[in-house]
């Protein structure tokens, strides 16, 4: 089917919430996609800093197809091995001491992290949760009452919990909206949804000391951040702030759906039997998927790869001298191209013109998160066109 019949096809059955997305996408191999019409594009995107080892990478159909050929469902009546061998792993990658609870998405690894802590609050005397202004925690109805984007969280609101935002970044703010009635902090390493804004250095240490001062669990969301997006597993290593509860999904399963809460010494044993479950959470399927994502990232260097071509697309787009570009910011393959004005959705639209997908995140930021395989080539392919995409874009925007 044409992409065209798929998209009309796509707008009469599907719910308007999405829209209607502009590409239909067939097939991928590595960080190449092609689309329904044959048209092949640079993968930039990764659907969401999720696809971390590209598409189509052989260890991961391998792992799936093994799996879904022996066994791809238990529920939670029963255990498997890949569940084990993936919390292990994960405990092993965290140092150690601490439980898993597996789920299917990042916003139910959230609604995990949030049951914790309101069990926690009610065993201390802890009655309200504190945020940041614009963090993005997750859709359903826990995890967007700690989303503190306006837009996409007062059309649902009132909510149940009591969550009190500060602004990102401002670790004073953060101190001065903490005491020993919170029950938890939840922030995000560097605010992905609202345009991979990296705090000042030293904030998750000082969100660390806040937390140990008032004895507030810190709730790490590295749902984009973690499994090697930044150039290290997770993104708290680089400050060495251990947060007491650290949620992940996306970069997990390498495209197949896994979520992931885990919770550090004593805290790992709030939950008790019966407090939370899923049906499909930490499925056989998912979790093989999983394990081979963490094998290959470890066998095949993929951290000192994202730091490395991270690096490498960066100085490419600050050596670009154009009037719509003004910098760039974040960390390993994790970058926003930050522009001059409100421009992102024509930046976008040309770049997927010149077969490069790329991400308007923001009216003025655009999201670069390819798969961590990305090569220093493909980097240099995107920011030698860039130039000439920005020019595209600045007429479509001069004709409109
Ligand atoms: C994507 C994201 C979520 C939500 O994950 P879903 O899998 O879409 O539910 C939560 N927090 C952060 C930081 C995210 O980037």
């Amino acid at each position: 089917m044409s992409g065209d019949d798929l998209r009309k096809r796509f707008e009469a059955a599907f719910m308007p919430n999405y829209g209607v997305p502009p590409v239909a996408l067939a097939r991928g191999e590595g960080c190449r996609v092609w689309d329904a019409d044959g048209r092949e594009y640079l993968d930039l995107i990764a659907g969401i800093a999720v696809s971390s080892l590209g598409h189509a990478h052989p260890a991961l159909v391998e792992a799936v197809a093994a799996q879904a050929a022996t066994l791809a469902h238990t529920s939670n009546l029963f255990l498997h091995e890949p569940e084990v061998l993936l919390a292990e792993r994960l405990l092993g990658l965290l140092g150690g001491d601490g439980r898993v609870f597996l789920a299917n998405s990042g916003t139910e690894a959230n609604e995990a992290a949030l049951k914790l802590a309101i069990k926690y609050g009610k065993a201390n005397g802890r009655t309200y949760f504190v945020a940041a202004e614009n963090g993005f925690h997750g859709r359903s109805m826990g995890a967007l009452s700690l989303t503190g984007k306006n837009a996409i969280r007062e059309p649902f609101g009132p909510f149940a919990i009591d969550v009190r935002f500060v602004p990102y970044g401002d670790a004073d703010a953060l101190e001065a909206a903490v005491d020993e009635r919170c029950a938890a902090v939840f922030l995000e390493p560097a605010q992905g949804e609202a345009g991979v804004v990296p705090p000042p250095d030293g904030y998750f240490a000082a969100a660390r000391r806040i937390c140990d001062a008032t004895g507030a669990l810190f709730v790490a969301d590295e749902i984009q951040s973690a499994i090697g997006r930044t150039g290290a597993w997770f993104a708290f290593q680089h400050e060495d702030a251990r947060p007491d509860v650290l949620t992940l999904a996306k970069g997990l399963g390498g495209g197949l759906p896994i979520g992931a809460c885990v919770a550090f010494g004593d805290h790992g044993d709030i939950f008790a039997k019966g407090d939370h479950g899923s049906t499909f959470g930490g499925n056989p399927v998912s979790a093989a998927a999983a394990l081979a994502v963490l094998d290959t990232i470890d066998k095949d260097g993929l951290l000192a790869n994202a730091a490395e071509v991270g690096e490498t697309l960066a100085a490419g787009l600050e050596a670009i001298d154009h009037p719509l570009l003004k910098g760039v910011r974040g960390r390993g393959l994790w970058r926003a191209a930050v522009l001059t004005g409100p421009h992102a959705p024509a930046v976008e639209a040309a770049a997927r013109d010149a077969g490069f997908l790329i991400n308007a995140l923001q009216p003025d930021a655009l999201r670069l998160a390819p798969p961590l395989t990305l090569t220093a080539a493909q980097a240099r392919s995107f920011t030698a066109a860039f130039p000439t995409i920005l020019d595209a874009a600045a007429s479509a925007v001069k004709e409109s």
